[in-house]
């Protein structure tokens, strides 16, 4: 379970404010808006300094635009003839991201984000199995929103072991199959350290029990593709190998899009079968969908186009690189595993790293403290948004809050 990877710290499960009543009167929209930048203001970290769970950045510039000329647009399937272009949009976005996740003829969906996704495609594999008692079998570093979906749609879920640099066990995999196994779930990359998990391997596995096979790439549908274009040198991990499924991918991840962009991709058309939508009218797990998403997706990909989403994945890496590099410049601090994408989980063996975290937050860079593998870490995740000038700025505020925390 997740939880043997990471102890949160005992916190108040869901804080309220006080009961607050519904205004009687209206404010003058400057005093409300005035209000939303007080608040803004007090957040701990300026977007540039945030190093913590900011995987979102700010969406590229052109998506303003885009959601003034689309504002109040709507897509659902149903409702295609009342707002086409919405519907238009949408379904393009899902062949330009099926193309690049190496099958142009795959269908799907924009879905509301990951854990809609995940949980899509669990029922896709349970309904087009039809077992009576259906398994599911993954890494335990897969996402939680799988738990979710088990209990949800009455799925077991068996979980498998990892190794300390999240290596699924394969041994492990192909004991947990059963007669009653629907699908196989991956990881590209899982979401602790950013590795990528041997999709090769689960398909092989998948072909020869004849079993669903979905990849969960919220981190990586963005990345990967580039990276592969750049000449790293990546596993296969997408629609193109054979077993593979569905795929799934966050726009809202490192893919510039707006928050609640998710990409559902079922590699044939064929499987929308295992959706029966006779009486519900609704394909996915939510219904009315905003079209400024679906019309910000489709005008970032072709305003970018790759070799825009290239270069900007490329000095993304080069950040990873410089604060790569200042963690092995200072002796206290290692990295835990080598980050292969935008990831980086660094601990020590002589300092204290929770206090190390504090220094980091004191001087107004935000980043991520817990427990993994029974050694305390931090973790980083970097968006396109930062270059390289952040990057060195947040090394030099290691450097001091390491020698703090000595
Ligand atoms: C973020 C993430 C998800 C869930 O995505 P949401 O958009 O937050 O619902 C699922 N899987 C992985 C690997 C993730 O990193």
């Amino acid at each position: 379970m997740a939880q043997e990877f990471e102890r949160h710290a005992p916190r108040d499960p869901l804080p309220m404010p006080p009961p607050m009543g519904f205004p009687e009167k209206g404010q003058p929209e400057s005093d409300v808006l005035g209000d939303i930048q007080d608040r803004i203001t007090e957040d701990p970290f300026s977007i540039e300094r945030n190093f913590g769970i900011t995987y979102v950045g700010p969406p590229h510039p052109i998506v303003e635009r885009v959601s003034t000329l689309t504002r109040g647009t709507y897509f659902v399937e149903w409702a295609r003839e009342w707002v086409p272009s919405a519907y238009a949009f949408e379904k393009e976005a899902v062949r330009m991201m099926a193309s690049l996740l190496g099958r142009p003829e795959a269908t799907g969906f924009i879905t509301s984000g990951g854990t809609e996704s995940n949980m899509s495609a669990m029922r896709l594999a349970r309904n087009l199995a039809g077992k009576s008692d259906p398994e599911i079998v993954m890494p335990t570093s897969a996402h939680y929103s799988f738990r979710l979906g088990a209990e949800l749609f009455g799925v077991k879920l068996i979980e498998t072991p990892v190794d300390a640099e999240m290596r699924p066990d394969m041994d492990s995999v192909r004991r947990a199959i059963t007669p009653n196994t629907v699908a196989l779930i991956c990881s590209a990359p899982e979401g602790n350290f950013g590795q990528l998990d041997p999709v090769p391997d689960f398909a092989e596995l998948a072909l020869s029990h004849d079993l669903y096979l979905h990849v969960d790439g919220a981190f990586g549908g963005f990345i990967l593709p580039f990276m592969r274009e750049l000449g790293h040198d990546l596993v296969p991990f997408d629609l193109s190998v054979p077993g593979v499924s569905s795929f799934m991918t966050d726009g809202h991840k490192l893919g510039m899009l707006p928050v609640a962009t998710g990409f559902f991709l079922i590699k044939d058309a064929s499987m929308l079968t295992g959706i029966p939508v006779e009486t519900t009218f609704i394909h996915t797990l939510t219904a009315t969908k905003p079209g400024d998403h679906a019309a910000a997706a489709w005008a970032v990909m072709r305003h970018l186009g790759r070799a825009g989403y290239r270069a900007s994945v490329a000095r993304l890496l080069e950040s990873v690189q410089v604060i790569v590099e200042g963690i092995n410049q200072i002796e206290e601090v290692k990295l835990m595993v080598k980050p292969l994408i935008s990831v980086i989980n660094f601990t020590s063996d002589s300092v204290d790293m929770e206090r190390v975290f504090n220094e980091l937050s004191g001087r107004g860079w935000g980043s991520t403290f817990g427990d993994m593998n029974g050694k305390a870490r931090i973790r980083l995740s970097l968006n396109p948004h930062r270059d390289h000038e952040h990057a060195h700025a947040f090394v030099a505020a290691l450097k001091e809050s390491v020698q703090a925390a000595r």
